[in-house]
């Protein structure tokens, strides 16, 4: 097959890239760089298989014939799309409807890259796809939810009215090397903070939880709905729950650091609570994760410890 992976220079597209070309396909990635970057890409430089496209998706453009559409390009941290706003709705709305002209051009099927941010701030837990969300439309995370519901909105209208093969992954939490050291996430500031000896952040009183997902495990379950016949949103996610502060508990363990923690404001609208159920995904795909957060942690010490040498003490 012939790959179109839209923001395949950020972590989690890099990572696509790689598992994809895995598979024997050949793969053409197309990043304006805003928040990805070359170097999540530089052991790909002698792949024949692989092509770089400079190219901001939001802009109408023809990477020639392609049997499958990833459409991954977005800002994705709090910190990222905040900074990028006008960017990151330009990606989700005008970007999504690009891709899905090209699918629909070759004939080719098409896969979105959505998210958890879907469900806001969400009232029923943990989250299942049939719940519609709690997400305020004007808020400062909005230009980032309400571009990704408009995605999906925009790919379930291509299925229903051109009949193209749509897929649609909801995306938790996910972290592991090449995270963007200064991406404002909490894994990212936890790990460079713990190895820096420096405080760990964190924000409000460290009670609202998350559910990570080591990257393996969500490209795995990524793969595995392509695959599918599933139309609809699935999620694909870590669905053990963690505060914030058992969080950060987990990171001093694994950095073996003495790090003390700083409470800072609680960002406005940050969701108190966020976890997958994944049911769907178990019973369509036979997925579920495999690497718990301290086996992960582990996993990534060596990308992070080398991402902090690398931007030093100032970043
Ligand atoms: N957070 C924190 N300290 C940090 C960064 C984030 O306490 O230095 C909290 C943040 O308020 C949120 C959670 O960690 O409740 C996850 O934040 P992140 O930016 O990783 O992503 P989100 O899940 O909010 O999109």
């Amino acid at each position: 097959m012939h790959v179109l992976v839209t923001g395949g220079a950020g972590f989690l597209g890099s990572h696509l890239c790689d598992a994809l070309l895995a598979e024997g396909h050949s793969v053409v990635c197309a990043d304006n760089l805003l928040t990805g970057r070359m170097e999540n890409l530089a052991h790909l430089r002698h792949e024949s298989r692989f092509a770089f496209l400079e190219q901001d998706v939001s802009q109408p453009f023809d990477p020639g014939k392609v049997d499958y559409v990833f459409h991954f390009a977005s800002p994705a941290s709090p910190v990222d799309y905040l900074e990028h706003a006008i960017e990151t709705l330009q990606v989700g709305s005008l970007g999504s409807m690009n891709c899905l002209e090209l699918a629909k051009k070759y004939g080719g099927k098409f896969f979105l890259a959505s998210t958890s941010e879907c469900y806001g701030d969400p009232l029923e837990h943990p989250q299942k796809e049939t719940y519609w969300g709690h997400a305020n439309p004007i808020g400062p995370r909005s230009v980032y939810d309400e571009s990704k519901r408009f995605a999906e909105a925009a790919t379930m209208a291509y299925h229903r009215y051109h009949r193209v093969d749509t897929h649609i992954v909801r995306i938790f939490n996910t972290y592991g090397p090449r995270l963007q050291i200064n991406d404002g996430r909490v894994i990212s500031n936890f790990m460079k903070q713990a190895l820096r000896g420096e405080d760990l952040t964190v924000y409000g009183d460290g009670s609202q939880t998350r559910s990570f997902c080591y990257v393996s495990d969500e490209v795995a379950g990524i793969l595995a709905l392509s695959k599918s016949d599933e139309h609809e949103p699935t999620n694909i996610g870590n669905p053990v729950e963690f505060t914030i502060l058992e969080c950060a508990q987990a990171v001093l363990e694994v950095t073996g650091s003495s790090s003390k923690l700083r409470y800072e404001p609680l960002p406005q609208d940050d969701p108190r609570q966020r976890r997958p159920d994944i049911g769907k995904a178990r019973r369509l795909l036979g997925w579920e994760p495999t690497i718990d957060l301290r086996t992960g942690l582990h996993l990534s010490l060596d990308y992070f410890k080398s991402a902090v040498q690398v931007t030093g003490t100032s970043a």
